[in-house]
């Protein structure tokens, strides 16, 4: 089958035929539908994150057509529509047991730590398999799975409560489902800063109030548009630690800023201001929880989270389209998702 694979980080992925993998007792092989390219893509590309072993296929957004089941599989056959959650987790350790697999002892994320979906097949065990609904298409599929997932996940961390006001800093894929999600649970104002007014407008779409980054501190502009008060949760997409930091200072008494974006950098913070006097709090936020999937699942399919908006690109299986997508996303460019479609 044809794949795209990382070979040599820091050098473009390249096109190779290898064999279709195996399917093991639990195991679902996946004829792959669609595959979304996501910002960590570009960083295990560009050596700014590692993977686990080389050469890797990458893609851990994936949804598809199940092709083949291992002999122990009950739940899916051959024929299924459906979306691949990116952990391989155990089971059986003590994060597993708790609910928060993320952490399981032996995690495996696909397109990291084993074979990923920009290729014609994928096989996952089949705890990673979740049906997906006939009136979602397999793109929106794809991307539900890492970027929606984790904005549903970063906002259950913040603990947003209906009529809460919230900041979502950066409105890429992260951003607009957060838009949406955060209006959904009832947030009374939901503000989008960005610099790009694209994205600003996508969000607008959906309710956001804007926030242009470009036209002056967003900080400012948050505690203006609150009347001094700032906002209750604030969740941060970006990576960058200048966002992080007005995360925290958009922050009203009691507030949550949520973590989500990554950076090796250092996040400076000024302990009293912006913290101890008015208990705030930072969050961590690490991907999402396989228990959050089947409501994600279900918002999408009744049009409560909406990602037809302009938003979803395709491009075939082909290393050279692959690669321009990624060096478009390192620079901040206006596609907002990429989605190949072999
Ligand atoms: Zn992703
Ligand atoms: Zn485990």
């Amino acid at each position: 089958m044809k794949a795209i694979r990382l070979v040599k980080p820091g050098s473009p992925l390249e096109e190779v035929e290898i064999a279709i993998p195996s399917v093991a007792a639990r195991d679902v092989l996946i004829r792959v539908k669609a595959a979304g390219i996501c910002h960590s893509d570009a960083h295990y590309r560009a050596r700014l994150s590692p993977v686990a072993r080389l050469p890797l296929t990458l893609g851990h957004e994936v949804a598809g057509v199940v092709e083949k089941t291992g002999p122990d599989v009950q739940a899916f056959a051959t024929g299924d529509r459906v979306c691949v959650h990116y952990l391989v987790t155990c089971g059986e350790c003590g994060f597993c047991r708790a609910g928060t697999e993320q952490f399981c002892t032996t995690v495996q994320m696909v397109g990291k730590n084993r074979d990923g979906g920009y290729a014609e097949f994928i096989v996952v065990p089949e705890r990673s398999v979740f049906r997906l609904p006939d009136e979602i298409p397999f793109e929106q599929g794809a991307i539900l799975m890492c970027s929606s997932a984790t904005s549903l996940h970063a906002l259950n961390k913040a603990r947003l409560r209906p009529g809460e006001t919230v900041a979502i800093f950066g409105v890429g894929g992260l951003g607009v489902s957060a838009v949406q999600l955060a209006k959904y649970f009832g947030a009374a104002e939901v503000f989008a800063v960005d610099i790009n007014p694209k994205k600003l407008e996508l969000a607008q779409h959906f309710g956001a109030i804007p926030v242009s980054a470009s036209a002056g501190n967003p900080v400012e502009q948050i505690q203006e548009l609150t009347r001094g008060r700032g906002v209750d949760v604030a969740l941060e997409l970006v990576g960058l630690p200048v966002t992080m930091r007005q995360a925290v200072q958009s922050l009203a008494i009691l507030g949550r800023a949520a973590l989500v974006g990554l950076t090796q950098e250092t996040l400076e913070i000024a302990p009293y201001a912006e913290l101890l006097n008015k208990e705030t709090e930072i969050i961590g936020v690490s991907d999402h929880l396989a228990s959050e999937i089947p409501a994600l699942l279900d918002l999408a399919r009744t049009g409560k989270l909406d990602l037809s908006h302009g938003i979803i690109r395709n491009v075939p299986l082909e290393a050279g389209a692959v690669n321009d997508v990624m060096d478009r996303l390192e620079n901040f460019s206006d596609d907002v998702r990429v989605v190949i479609t072999p």
